[in-house]
Formats: structure tokens, C-alpha cells, sequence
């Protein structure tokens, strides 16, 4: 292999001219010696742990414990010149997702065939349209953005996989991970490599995003509300969320409440403020409401609609929820889009971005789609408008779930889009109550950003933060919460 951090991609090529020996060096060689590792796992372990790492039991939950949550050893390389032009290019991002989101016309003719056989969206744009004709009662809205990214070995580019625009997890776990890499890497002895490890400040940025915004509500009483699952198994990253906030602004108050007791506890006034159990709500910041388990029965979707019409500042507001889905980035991607929404420079830098991004509709090009994806499945990620890990299709899987809906409307829930080929390399993976294991694994990258204003006027648009998620590179997808994927840091080469 080559030297540290260095890519190999000039090996084999499949049937499509894809690389197929993707291997990148780890930050050091390995296997580390025995006695190295039995040294430095424990005390990672403890470090993890002491700072927080950590998640609730999915099996056997016990609100009094906590297991720490799966993490790599070591930071795992990504490139330097890529990861700095995402960076540069988040504030633009931001932006731009904040002008998708305030364009009806765009957001109606992109969704507009999807709401008709994907009912979760069409709820959503119910809430959005009922909002938009009642006259919407708070101008403002807060993105706290994470967008997420592979580099890939055949373009020698980072690529998008999604841009979240709601619950956008881990700011706060992945800045921990980030100060254990670096204790790591100095007791294994490697003080040199620190100028490897850049700073994280994921939490600090997006709690910042939600202070400004209770700042802009306007009223030192209000308190913030997450909006937080019935279950909250990684509470760790939430909690500290909260912590940071009353780090940072000692006066300004969190409650935590399900979208169940939002429906029994929450009203409006007659001047749409929102009031929960007596306390006026200054900014709503949803950790859940973006699957359809999550809305339980209409009084779930009542509450949201009730904070939707409400003057509270949400991130994300309706809009933003629904600039968010794959079928929107989808038509983003579409040639010509982007610079309608920015200038020509930036509109072709964040055009560097995106992989192929295919319509499934019952037009000419989305049969052509169907049948570049029958043809070559492995090329492909088949999407479905959903959140949270888990609902893609891959493989040749793609064929079987197209062969049954291609010739139906049921097609233009999904998108289809490129399959991205990150880069392969080796890194322990640290799971609780499990012996430490080499694997192989891929990283994705996520890139938070925040943004705050009107329509008009926007007051700020920042870079705030990343995070790496790692998973076995067998594995079409690991979510962390999942347990196929674990907690990570960048080590930039
Ligand atoms: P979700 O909103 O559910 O997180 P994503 O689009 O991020 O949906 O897909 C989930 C996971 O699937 C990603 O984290 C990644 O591992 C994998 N994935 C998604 N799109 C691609 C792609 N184009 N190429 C390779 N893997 C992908
Ligand atoms: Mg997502
Ligand atoms: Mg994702």
C-alpha cells in the first residue's frame, strides 16, 4: 500500500469502468502490535465513555444506564482539498437551500407527483399549503443543515449523498470523537499527526444557530422545545445540545416533549404564540417528526400542524422540511436550476457537488431511468422520500422493487441516483461488549451549516461543523444507531 492517507485507485476496473481497488492508507500502519492495542483500547473505551459517548440500551432500555456508543479507534483519512472546498461551500449551500425552500412554485412542481402516491409528503405539504393560505405567522425560519458526503475514488471528488434539513444528528457525539482521536493519537505516541485532526465545533455551532434565533423571537421568558422521539436512544447527542445552550445562555430555558404530549399539552393564542404546559415557545428544534412512525394517530399531525401555524421559530418550518426531501434535491441537481437560486460562479461550484440524480416519473426520461437502473442496478441507489438510514434499495434488489412498479405511478415516490464509490481503508471498530475488530470500512462526511432569516433578509449563513460516520464497506448502510456504522473523525491528508 502507499504511504499515509495516500489513495491506490489504479488497480482493477468492473464491467462500467468503475475503480474496484478503492484502498486508502490508514492515519498509521496497520495492525498495531498486539500489546499497543490491549494498552490503548481500554483507555479509548474510558475516554469515550467519561466524555459522554454514549447511548441508551436499544434492548433491555434502561433510563439509568447507558452503553457507549460504537466508535473507530482511529481517525479515518479524508481527503484535505476536499474536505476544505465542502467547508468553504456550506454557507452557499445554506443559502441556497433557504431559497428552495421560500419558492412555492418550485417546491409544488417538484413534489407535486410524488404527494400523489407518497402520502407521508403529501401530509407534510397538507401542513405546508394549510400554513401558507392561513397567512404564515413567523417569517423566520432556522436551518440547522447537515450535508453529507462520500469521496469518491472514480471522480477524485467529494460527492453529496443528501443534504438533511431536519433532526440533523451528531454535532455534539462527533465533536467528543473528535477530542478522543486526538487524546488517542497522543497516547499511542504520534503528537506529529495532530495537525491532522481539525477542530470540531459542531455542538457550539448549532446550539449558536438556535440562541440567535430565540434572540430574534424576541421574548426573555420563551423557552426552546425539542421535538424529541417517544424513546430517545441517543440522548447523549441531545442532551448535550441542551447543556451547551444554557452553557452559552444560562437564561434561556429547554423542554423536551413528543409529538403525543405536544398534541395534549400545546395551544395556540389568538396571536399564534405557542404555549406548552405555560411556556411560550421561542424556537421549535425537531430531533423527531420525520418518519411516519412517528406520527402515531392525527393527533401527532395535528401537533405538528400546530406548531406550524404557530410564531415560533422552527427549524426546520414546514418548508424547510420539504426543500429537504430526495425528490427536491433530486430536481435541484436538474441542469439550469441552480442558477436560478445563485449566481453563475456559485451555482457552478455547488454543481461540483451532486452525483446523477434521475426523475422516476412516468415521462420519456424517467423511463429511461428505469431502464438504465434494470440494466445496471449495481450502479444505482434507489430512494424513497424517507429519513433516518435504512429505506434505500441497492443491488439487485433494485430490479425486483422496479419490475414491480415501473409500469405504475407508485415509480415517482423514488428517485434513483448515482452509486458513489468511496474509498476503502482499515480501522478498529469498538463496539460495547465486543472484542475490538479490524475492518474494512468507508466514511461518509457531514458538513453542518446554519442559517437564520426571511425570506428577504437573510441574517446569517455559517459553516457549524462536521462529523464523520464510518461503516463496514460491506454494508450498503450504516447508521450508528443501527449499530453497522460508528462515531469517527476526519484525519486529513
Ligand atoms: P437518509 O436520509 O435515510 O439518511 P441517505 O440518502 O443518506 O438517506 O441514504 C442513507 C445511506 O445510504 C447513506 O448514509 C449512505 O451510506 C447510503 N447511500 C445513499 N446514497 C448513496 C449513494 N448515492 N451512493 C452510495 N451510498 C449511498
Ligand atoms: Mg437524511
Ligand atoms: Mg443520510
Amino acid at each position: 500500500m502507499a504511504t499515509c492517507g495516500s489513495l491506490c485507485c489504479d488497480g482493477g476496473f468492473d464491467k462500467d469502468g468503475v475503480s474496484t481497488t478503492r484502498t486508502i492508507e490508514s492515519c498509521l500502519p496497520l495492525p498495531l502490535p498486539v500489546e499497543i492495542l490491549e494498552d490503548i483500547v481500554p483507555k479509548a473505551k474510558d475516554f469515550a465513555i467519561l466524555h459522554g459517548a454514549g447511548m441508551r440500551y436499544r434492548t433491555n432500555y434502561d433510563p439509568d444506564s447507558l452503553q457507549l456508543a460504537p466508535f473507530f479507534l482511529l481517525p479515518s483519512a479524508f481527503p484535505r482539498r476536499e474536505f476544505e472546498r465542502v467547508v468553504k461551500l456550506q454557507s452557499i449551500v445554506n443559502i441556497l437551500m433557504h431559497r428552495i425552500a421560500h419558492d412555492y412554485q418550485f417546491l409544488k412542481d417538484a413534489l407535486e407527483k410524488t404527494i400523489k402516491v407518497d402520502d407521508f409528503t403529501r401530509r407534510l405539504w397538507d401542513i405546508y399549503t394549510t400554513v401558507r393560505e392561513e397567512g404564515v405567522s413567523q417569517l423566520i425560519s432556522l436551518g440547522m443543515f447537515r450535508c453529507d458526503y462520500f469521496y469518491s475514488v472514480p471522480s477524485q471528488i467529494a460527492q453529496q449523498v443528501e443534504i438533511n434539513t431536519i433532526a440533523s444528528s451528531f454535532g455534539a457525539l462527533a465533536a467528543r470523537i473528535s477530542v478522543m482521536h486526538r487524546y488517542v493519537l497522543g497516547e499511542l505516541r504520534k503528537p506529529e499527526l495532530l495537525g491532522h485532526l481539525p477542530e470540531n465545533d459542531a455542538l457550539a455551532g448549532l446550539c449558536g444557530g438556535m440562541i440567535a434565533a430565540w434572540d430574534a423571537y424576541g421574548c426573555p421568558k420563551a423557552v426552546i422545545l425539542f421535538v424529541v422521539e417517544d424513546v430517545t436512544y441517543n440522548i447523549c447527542d441531545q442532551r448535550f445540545h441542551e447543556y451547551e445552550i444554557r452553557r452559552q445562555r444560562p437564561d434561556i430555558h429547554v423542554i423536551r416533549r413528543n409529538l403525543t404530549q405536544i398534541s395534549q399539552q400545546g395551544c395556540l393564542t389568538s396571536d399564534k404564540r405557542l404555549i406548552i404546559d405555560g411556556d411560550e415557545i421561542a424556537v421549535v428544534y425537531f430531533r423527531a417528526g420525520y418518519e411516519p412512525g412517528q406520527y402515531h394517530s392525527e393527533a401527532e399531525w395535528e401537533a405538528r400542524l400546530t406548531v406550524e401555524r404557530s410564531k415560533a421559530i422552527k427549524s426546520p418550518s414546514i418548508h424547510y422540511h420539504l426543500a429537504g426531501t430526495k425528490k427536491v434535491q433530486q430536481e435541484i441537481a436538474r441542469p439550469g436550476v441552480l442558477n436560478k437560486f445563485l449566481s453563475d460562479s456559485e451555482a457552478k461550484l455547488v454543481s461540483q457537488l451532486f452525483t446523477g440524480l434521475y426523475t422516476l416519473d412516468m415521462s420519456p426520461e424517467g423511463d429511461q431511468a428505469v431502464q438504465m437502473a434494470m440494466e445496471n442496478p449495481e450502479r444505482f441507489v434507489l430512494k424513497p422520500q424517507r429519513e433516518g438510514g435504512g429505506n434505500n434499495v441497492y443491488g439487485q434488489e433494485i430490479r425486483t422493487v422496479l419490475e414491480k412498479i415501473k409500469d405504475s405511478q407508485e415509480r415517482e415516490a423514488y428517485i434513483l441516483m448515482d452509486r458513489i464509490r468511496p474509498p476503502i481503508q482499515q480501522n478498529y471498530l469498538i463496539r460495547a461488549h465486543e472484542p475490538v475488530k479490524l475492518v474494512e470500512v468507508v466514511s461518509e462526511l457531514g458538513i453542518f451549516g446554519t442559517i437564520l432569516g426571511t425570506a428577504k433578509d437573510i441574517q446569517f449563513s455559517k459553516f457549524a461543523g462536521h462529523m464523520l460516520r464510518t461503516k463496514l464497506s460491506s454494508v450498503n448502510e450504516g447508521g450508528v444507531a443501527a449499530g453497522l456504522g460508528a462515531l469517527d473523525s476526519v484525519f486529513l491528508f
